[in-house]
């Protein structure tokens, strides 16, 4: 498919799951079942293969020009295909203009400092790709469902106050606002699981051999809090979702459009940016000329 054409399809596939304003925001009003129309998985597969494609010329020219970074985010419940999305859509994409960060449970160092530290650290760098396979929004979502996370934060006790979260809401955005202001752009995936779906894959990874390594005992104790981490990603997208940073609701009950819908959405991101191969000088394409006739008039 021409690029015209296919930046078109992208910004179609994946406009209704994009939150810019987060007031009205409820999480109900979003099916994870949901294919935006798109019924054939083959299709849908053959699309990607060309959106993959086109993603890797926009990160050859990000990464040759050297100003913009992306920093994408991604934020789910367990099995929801976080791995999955990120193996599949940055498949083309040059591993050298690439960086991945998983954010797991803190350290005592991490503990150590503010929370921000340990994710402004990993930010892209200017002319690459930054992944957060998890980030600093655990801070509203599994240390809010499970308050003896904030305990071991060694905050000082007069700063833990009812205030806490819309406080941490508020950081939030001023970080993204600034790195925004810096030339990072952002964009936030919230992979959209069913609870049934998330049955189903646990039970397949119980009982496929092949997959009983990804199966975690904590995966089930966190499903038992499934209504209370729903309620937390909606608030957190209320607070959070905005124009320079969105976030992105993406149906995860089918793997095949998660992903299609993932790459519909950097592709987005990139083709708004003015990227272009740096234009080399006057000068020193006269430089370059001489190089050339010099190594050509050697005799090997
Ligand atoms: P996968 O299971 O696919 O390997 P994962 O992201 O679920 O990926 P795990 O090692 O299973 O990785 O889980 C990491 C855990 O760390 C998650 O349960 C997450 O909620 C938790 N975590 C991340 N950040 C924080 C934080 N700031 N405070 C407390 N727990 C956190
Ligand atoms: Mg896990």
């Amino acid at each position: 498919m021409k690029h015209g054409k296919l930046l078109k399809e992208a910004s179609r596939i994946v406009e209704p799951y994009c939150i810019t304003k987060g007031e009205e925001f409820r999480l109900k009003d979003h099916d994870p079942a949901d294919t935006n129309g798109l019924k054939d998985k083959r299709q849908a597969e053959g699309l990607l293969e060309d959106g993959i494609q086109l993603l890797s010329h926009m990160q050859e020219k990000l990464y040759a020009q050297d100003r913009w970074a992306l920093l994408l985010i991604f934020q789910a419940m367990d099995a929801a295909g976080k791995d999955g999305a990120i193996k599949h859509v940055m498949s083309g994409v040059n591993p050298q203009g690439c960086q991945v960060f998983s954010f797991k449970s803190p350290s005592n160092e991490e503990l150590n400092h503010d929370y921000l530290w340990r994710t402004h650290k990993c930010a892209p760098e200017r002319g690459k790709i930054g992944i957060f396979n998890r980030s600093y929004y655990e801070e509203v979502l599994v240390v809010r469902v499970h308050p003896a996370f904030l305990k071991a934060q060694k905050l000082p006790q007069r700063l833990i106050t009812k205030h806490i979260w819309d406080e941490r809401y508020e950081d939030i955005n001023a970080f993204e606002r600034y790195l925004t202001r810096n030339g990072v752009v952002i964009r936030k995936f919230f992979l959209h699981l069913s609870r049934q779906e998330q049955k189903r894959r646990f039970l397949e990874r119980l009982e496929d051999s092949k997959k009983n390594w990804k199966f975690s005992m904590a995966d089930v104790q966190e499903r038992s809090f499934w209504k209370d981490y729903q309620e937390a990603y909606e608030e957190m997208m209320q607070h959070t979702a905005t124009k320079h940073a969105p976030w992105y609701v993406i149906p995860a009950d089918n793997k095949w459009f998660t992903r299609l819908a993932v790459a519909a959405a950097i592709i987005g991101a990139l083709s708004r940016l003015d990227l272009s191969f740096p234009d080399v000088e006057k000068a020193k394409k006269k430089e370059l000329q001489a190089v050339r006739d010099s190594l050509l008039a050697q005799k090997d």
